[in-house]
């Protein structure tokens, strides 16, 4: 049976800045992902539950352009 192991994030020395994270969207996720990698001690909060969604899915048309 293969094991499949999880790829360890890169992260600078601790900080020892706590830094909290109001909002789970794209922005805070991504937020909340860098401050860890620069070696920060972070925390989110979110108000809403997993089981809702505001529409943040990302839809990518086969023939869209950007
Ligand atoms: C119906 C709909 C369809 C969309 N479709 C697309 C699409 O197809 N493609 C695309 O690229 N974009 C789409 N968007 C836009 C996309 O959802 C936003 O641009 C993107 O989610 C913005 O990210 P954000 O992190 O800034 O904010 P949000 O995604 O709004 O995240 C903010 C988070 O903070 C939380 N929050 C707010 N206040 C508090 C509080 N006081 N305490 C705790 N938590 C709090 C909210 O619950 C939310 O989860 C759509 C948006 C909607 C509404």
């Amino acid at each position: 049976m293969s094991t499949a192991s999880t790829p360890k994030m890169e992260r600078d020395r601790e900080t020892g800045i706590s830094i909290l994270v109001i909002g789970a969207g794209i922005a805070g996720l991504s937020f909340a992902i860098e401050s860890y990698r620069k070696g920060h001690n972070v925390r989110i909060v979110e108000r809403r539950s997993s089981q809702e969604s505001a529409g943040e899915r990302q839809v990518q048309l086969i023939n869209s352009a950007s």
